[in-house]
Parts: structure tokens; sequence; C-alpha cells
């Protein structure tokens, strides 16, 4: 599929559509939420803004390139004055007071928001099924899980009720649902984007990433988010990527990918088979493909887990209907606390917050926590030193396909083990694209830190070849 958004950029110049009805028609589409993406229509701002951008167009002024297009917001963004649920009955009646930053730029292009989008609680969960709004429907077969946590997010690409939409990713959560949905979704390089705004999961693996339906589209949004940001220390200047270099894709000569990943016996057979003739078609390109040593899929799983909990739990600690939240009065200020917290909180949620709490206390944290900071270190290490040997690493986005709607709940052991091919990438902070290709729930190509480019100068190399 080419870029939308190029595509509605000349329609709009061209007055083939007004502004207004464009955005009209997507708002129609979203609302009877079909597939329980919707949390919010932000329906009034988006037609104000509609009016503005035809109200340029009739004056003859030029517009930019995201001036006047709709996109959708996973509901764990800031967005001033609007809910910010996080799908959570805790933050139901949350009001953002400002604006996250990636989104804010995205607004200063003229992008037009539609809606804040449901997703797993947040950010807890591989399904899209951890949410007061109803488990979201997969775009292909409603019998299915859309993916998670930006599970809402995918499928308003995949359904084309949004051109993009801005999801968060801290072990997956924008490419497996990119996946399951068959749509492109980027992490980026950690600290590409800024997260000022985005309700924090796991702080140190949390990215910003875009969700469209094709590079292109991923490219444009990608620089306008990008950049450094004083109010997120862990944000750094980055380089513009020009349409042309990515399209100059004859320069990767080596790629590699994961052995364990493949031989794992947890690993679907038909992904195995497909995921193997991809390479075959990527060798009989002239591109030399290594099998590379990793760490063991389960090794990766519980590493994330518990840095992932660790993070979590503190994050939320804020959370106690004081300053935030649905606060519920006990018979003291420690009661209320306590009920306000178990009342609202979701299972799977309490579930990392007692984990997380568990993995830092005392007589614990150097048996669990540290030794999970060491193993993240040690997998940093690995991939340093393979991105000495190849370009990019591809793997599959996930060992199954999409769940059915209901089975994730029963067994949330089996919904973490299916982050083993995504969560490995987050710890090493690495840019990482879902593209629809390869396998029925897409491949993952990987760059080292700060080589996003690569990463999409890839996919428009494989677009031909696979
Ligand atoms: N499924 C993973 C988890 O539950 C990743 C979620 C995410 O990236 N927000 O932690």
């Amino acid at each position: 599929m080419e870029s939308q958004i190029h595509a509605i950029h000349q329609q709009l110049m061209k007055k083939e559509i007004t502004c207004t009805k464009l955005i009209q028609r997507r708002l129609d589409l979203l609302k009877p939420n079909t597939h329980n993406t919707v949390n919010a229509l932000l329906d009034e701002m988006a037609l104000d803004l509609a009016s503005k951008v035809d109200a340029k167009i009739e004056n003859g002024e030029t517009i930019g390139l995201l001036e006047g297009i709709p996109f959708g917001i996973k509901d764990v963004f800031m967005v001033q004055g609007t809910y910010t649920t996080a799908s959570s009955d805790l933050l139901k009646k949350y009001k953002s007071p400002y604006t996250a930053t990636a989104i804010q730029k995205l607004l200063n292009a003229g992008a037009i928001p539609l809606v804040k989008e449901n997703c797993d609680s947040f950010g807890h969960g591989s399904s899209s099924e951890n949410t007061i709004f109803g488990a979201v429907k997969n775009a292909v077969n409603t019998d299915l899980v859309a993916g998670g946590s930006s599970g809402g997010s995918a499928v308003n690409v995949a359904k084309n009720y949004t051109v993009f939409s801005i999801g968060g990713d801290t072990g997956g959560s924008v490419r497996q649902p990119a996946g399951y949905n068959k749509i492109f979704g980027l992490k980026p390089t950690y600290g590409r984007i800024s997260r000022f705004g985005l309700m924090a999961y796991a702080s140190s693996t949390d990215c910003v990433g875009p969700i469209a339906k094709s590079i292109e589209d991923i490219r444009i949004v990608l620089n306008v988010m990008s950049g450094k940001d004083v109010k997120d220390l862990t944000t750094y200047e980055s380089k513009e990527i020009s349409e042309e270099n990515i399209l100059n894709t004859n320069e990767i000569k080596t790629v590699g990918y994961f052995k364990n990943f493949i031989q794992n016996k947890a690993i679907n057979p038909k992904i195995k088979a497909d995921f193997l003739a991809s390479i075959e078609k990527i060798k009989a390109s002239g591109i030399e493909v290594i099998a590379l040593d990793f760490f063991e899929s389960e090794t990766l799983v519980s590493t994330y887990y518990t840095l992932a909990m660790a993070e979590t739990a503190s994050n939320l600690s804020r959370l106690d209907g004081t300053n935030y939240g649905n606060r519920i009065e006990g018979k003291n200020l420690k009661d209320t606390y306590s009920i306000t917290r178990s009342e609202n909180f979701s299972e799977e949620t309490k579930r990392r917050i007692v984990g997380g709490n568990q993995v830092l206390s005392q007589g614990f944290s150097d048996e669990i926590y540290l030794k999970g900071l060491n193993l993240r270190d040690q997998i940093s290490e690995s991939f340093e030193k393979d991105f000495k040997e190849v370009a990019i690493i591809l793997s599959p986005v996930t060992p199954n396909t999409a769940p059915k709607i209901g089975d994730s709940l029963k067994d949330p052991l089996a919904m973490y083990l299916s982050d083993a091919f995504t969560v490995g990438f987050s710890l090493g902070q690495l840019p990482t694209l879902t593209i629809p290709q390869g396998t029925e729930t897409g491949i993952q190509i990987t760059g080292a830190k700060n080589n996003d480019e690569l990463v999409l100068k890839f996919a428009n190399f494989l677009k031909d070849i696979i």
C-alpha cells in the first residue's frame, strides 16, 4: 500500500474533498465502535480543526503534508482537556491537564486527532482484553484478539478508521498488534521520541511508536515526533530520515536471525516454515544470512517481566486517589488508599504491582531485581556483538497466531510467553519494525541503536523480495 498521507494531502490541495468531509466520514466510521476501539471520540475538537484547514485551503494558502490528516491516539497519552483513562476504572474520569510532547508535535504539524483508543490498562497486556471498555476485536477476524497493548490503535489503522495511530511500546505493544492486524508498527530507538505525557509503564523501555499502512507514512510521522525534549532527559537529537535515503536499499549485505527463536518448541510450525522460506528468498537475493546465538526466549521473558513489573509497581504508586484517580473513602487514610487501589485496578495490573513490589523488596531484590538488571546488560552486550557482524536482525513478531478472545485471560503465563520475540529488542532499546509480510503475524526488522533509517530501508527492500 502506498502512502495514504501523500494521497489525502493531494486530494485536499486539489479540493477533491474538504477536510470537514474527510474528518466527518472517519468519525462516522468510528462512532458505531464495531471493534471496541473507541474510548472517547474527539469529534468537536476534530471538526473545529478541520474547518480551520478548509479555511486555509479556501484562502489559497498552502498546507503542510500532515495538515488535516486524521489520526488516533492510544488512551495513555495526555491530550489537554480530554479524558485519559489508560482503559482503567482508576482514571475513568481523569482529564489531561497538558498535552504529550509527541502528540503536540503532530498537532503543531496540523494532524487532526479523532479518537482516544482502547488498549490494555496501563499497557499491561498482549491482547487488549485487560480494559474496562470491552475486548478489542481483531480487524481481520473478530473472534480473535487485536493484540496488545495498543490493540485499538492497530485495529483503527487496519480498518481505515484512522490514517495512522500513535501507540506506546514497552515490550511489544506496537509491533505485536501491528502483526496481528497485518499492518506496520515501529518501536523507534529508545529516546528518539519524548515520553513526556505518555503514562509511564516501565520507564526504561517505554517508547512512542507510529502504526500505519505504509513505510512512507511511518517515516513521515516518525520524523515529526522525533527530537530532543527538555521534559524527557533520555531524548536525543536525531537526523531527519529522508524518503530518498530509505528508497536506496542496496547497501545492506549481511543480516542475521536468532537460531533459538526458530528452534523453540513453542513456535507455530507454519510461522517457522514461512519465516525460513523468507530467509531463503533473502539469501537468493544475494544477501548473506547468518544464524546467530541468543538468550533463550524464556530468559528474555523473565528478565523483561521482572524489570517491567518492578518499574510499573513504582510508577503506579502515585495512583492512590489523592492527586489522581477515582478515590474511594475508607475508615482512615491507609484504608482509603487500599480500597481505592484494590477496587480500581484490574486483576492483571494488581498482579504486576504485587510482583513488582516483591522483586524490589528487601531480601529479594538482590536475588531477583539485580539479577534482572545484570541479565539486561548481558543482553545489550550480545546485541552490540551481533551488530558488528550483521546490519539487521530479523525475527518473527510472535511465536503463534492471534488467540481467541477469552483465552489469554485464562492463562496469564501463556500470554507473557507470547511476547518472547519482542521483549528482547525492548530491553536492548533498539529500533524495530513489524512489517505485514513473511509470516501470518509479520516479520520484525531490528537495527542497532539509532539506526532507525536502516530499519525502514530494509523494510523497503523486503517489499519486493518476500
Ligand atoms: N505485552 C507486554 C506487557 O504486557 C508489552 C506491553 C507493552 O509494550 N506495553 O508488558
